[in-house]
């Protein structure tokens, strides 16, 4: 006998399969020093109509990421059921107690609900988030765009990304839909620690999943609003869910998203010891293997000598430090190269 899997504990009110559109909450309980039966109010819009596929719009799974949530709820307000073929789920704030706290781990149990898929209703707050992302809206998805940025912890250029996927038929799947998608780059990588992301979840459904890396640094990036706006635009536009034809033409006059990856280990540099780091790259910067990253400044002690933090790998800057102060393991940099599939194969 099968087991049955344990229900999740978030009451959701909208219905997924009524026409038009719906605008309300999840609700997951929360006990609490002001409320016993107290429960944490996520925001869902669904907007379904005809036939086509069901999409995901997804923001807000870390606290202190901007861009995302500010482009699902713009599109949520605008976008009309008759507008549609197909259903547009949208969760613009998912992890809402990390939101309204402006951090990357929630509040409420200190953890990142995106390392934490596939959850546990009778987990910790974060688990049964995570639980009924994957138990209850998952199952009901073709195609997940999960709106990201780097945070406070730095900065990235604005970009898709996607795991390598083995399954070549869903990789190629996903690749045009970043193409379609219109960021500058997208980002073929496999991860420092990725079993746990919602990204992982919704592979193991096969499910399409792309990722976006738009800004960071704890600001709102115009360019990044800019992109995540359009791009969520254009891949429904791809999808044949609403009409037009994808626009991807990028500022610097190039037509179309530049497809990258991140080769290996190589690519990231860690702070070597805690203290001040100083970059001496933008994201988007050309980077040779050897070149000086930054310094780690130590303004605590007299005539400190700053270290020097070198990248291993050649090619673009994707993603930079960060908040000043970095602690000792921190990621300081990532370096990516223009996509080779032949890189991924021998893995
Ligand atoms: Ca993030």
């Amino acid at each position: 006998m099968a087991t049955e899997r344990p229900r999740s504990r978030v009451r959701c009110e909208v219905d997924f399969d009524r026409n038009g559109r719906q605008a309300g909450y999840a609700r997951a309980p929360l006990s609490r020093n002001t409320s016993g039966w107290g429960v944490v109010e996520i925001p869902i819009i669904v907007l379904k109509n005809g036939s086509g596929p069901t999409v995901l719009l997804t923001g807000g799974v870390h606290g202190d990421e901007y861009e995302g949530p500010i482009a699902v709820s713009k599109l949520a307000r605008t976008l009309k059921p008759e507008q549609v073929q197909g259903r547009v789920i949208m969760m613009p704030a998912v992890n809402i107690p990390a939101v309204m706290n402006d951090t990357r781990l929630s509040p409420v149990d200190n953890r990142d609900m995106n390392r934490c898929f596939p959850g546990d209703p009778r987990g910790t707050f974060s688990e049964m988030l995570a639980h009924f992302m994957d138990s209850v809206i998952l199952p009901l998805v073709d195609v997940s765009v999960d709106l990201h940025t780097c945070g406070h912890s730095g900065d990235s250029a604005p970009s898709t990304n996607m795991h390598y996927v083995d399954d070549a038929a869903i990789r190629e799947r996903t690749m045009a839909l970043a193409k379609a998608f219109g960021a500058p780059f997208n980002v073929v990588f496999s991860g420092v620690d990725e079993g746990a992301t919602l990204t992982s979840a919704v592979e193991r459904r096969g499910i399409v999943s792309l990722g976006t890396e738009l800004g960071g640094w704890g600001r709102v990036s115009v360019e990044g609003v800019r992109i995540g706006e359009r791009g969520v635009r254009n891949v429904l536009k791809q999808l044949g869910v609403i009409e037009g034809k994808p626009d991807t033409a990028q500022r610097d006059g190039s037509p179309a998203t530049r497809h990258m990856m991140v080769r290996n280990a190589e690519c990231y540099a860690f702070a070597p010891r805690s203290g001040l780091f100083e970059p001496l790259q933008v994201v988007g910067d050309r980077i040779e293997a050897g070149q000086t990253a930054g310094f780690l400044h130590f303004v605590e002690d007299v005539d400190a000598a700053p270290i020097e933090v070198v990248h291993r790998a050649s090619g673009l800057l994707w993603m930079s430090a960060g908040p000043g102060r970095v602690q000792r393991g921190d990621c300081v940099a990532v370096v990516m190269q223009d996509y080779d599939e032949a890189q991924f194969s021998h893995d």
